[in-house]
């Protein structure tokens, strides 16, 4: 499906994002992996690269303009272009209201909606029309979570700038949307959670199971084919029914 095209997925070293690159990877896409760890973003590069694409691990923390602009200068140095970025990297710290610095609500904020702002930015002006972009936002944009305001607030951000960023890039024919997960069964989200808090959580799933790094991909790689050509500004929410009732 994405023969001869390039990804870049940001947070791809566990998770979600290396869901994502995973599959990418399985339609045949050339896919730079990056991550805020060198170590894991290396590691995951090498796993795909035995699997007939191209892939390269690149160091980023999303939340820094200038690692973020070498990210793009070196995608483009290796791979000649870029057609698909998917805004992944996310962090999700509990902390009661009350206790919330100024510090834990700007990194929140930083890491999970600015460096949306930044990544699109330094990776439009090297994207052709038909390129893709996808955001990663949350369920926490549409309902309330205790001790994540500073999450909520970011991933209600990220549903929004989509919207907007849709309208100015149409006419260039880029289409950005994002991808709202619930529940999803990762190191970040449930590597240290105890089995009753688990099984506390798949209780308010109506389909009666966490999520899995693939049911996000799957949602994303349709997003960037050509089948979503005129879907545009979108979130879709992927979450076993958690926001039905
Ligand atoms: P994860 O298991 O913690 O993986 C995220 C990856 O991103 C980690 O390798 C992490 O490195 C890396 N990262 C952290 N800060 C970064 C930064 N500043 N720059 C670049 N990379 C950074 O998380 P996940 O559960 O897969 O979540 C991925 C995305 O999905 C996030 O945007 C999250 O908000 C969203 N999401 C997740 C769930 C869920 O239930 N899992 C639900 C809704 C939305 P470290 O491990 O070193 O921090």
């Amino acid at each position: 499906m994405f023969k001869n095209k390039t990804a870049i997925i940001t947070g791809a070293g566990q998770g979600i994002g290396y869901g994502i690159a995973l599959a990418l990877v399985k339609e045949g896409c050339n896919v730079v992996v990056s991550d805020i760890n060198q170590a894991t973003c290396d590691k995951a590069a090498q796993d795909f690269s035995g699997m007939g694409v191209r892939a390269l691990g690149i160091k980023c923390d999303v939340s820094n303009k200038a690692e973020v602009d070498n990210l793009v200068a070196k995608t483009i140095e290796n791979f000649g272009q870029l057609d698909i970025l998917v805004n992944n990297a996310g962090i999700y710290p509990f902390k009661p209201f009350g206790q919330m610095i100024e510090a834990d609500w700007d990194r929140v904020m930083d890491v999970n909606l600015k460096s949306i702002f930044l990544c699109s930015q330094a990776s439009i002006n090297a994207m052709k029309a038909g390129s893709k972009i996808i955001n990663i936002s949350s369920i926490a944009a549409f309902v309330g979570f205790e001790g994540l305001t500073h999450y909520c607030a970011s991933k209600g951000g990220v549903s929004s700038f989509t919207r907007a960023l849709a309208l100015e890039l149409a006419p260039k024919k880029i289409n950005i949307n994002a991808v709202a997960p619930g529940a999803v069964d990762t190191p970040g989200a449930t590597g240290s959670s105890s089995e009753e808090v688990k099984k506390q959580t798949v209780a308010a799933i109506p389909l009666g199971r966490m999520g899995l790094a693939e049911d996000i991909a799957n949602a994303v790689v349709f997003l960037a084919s050509e089948k979503a050509d005129y879907i545009v500004g979108q979130t879709i929410i992927v979450d076993g029914g958690w926001t039905l009732r």
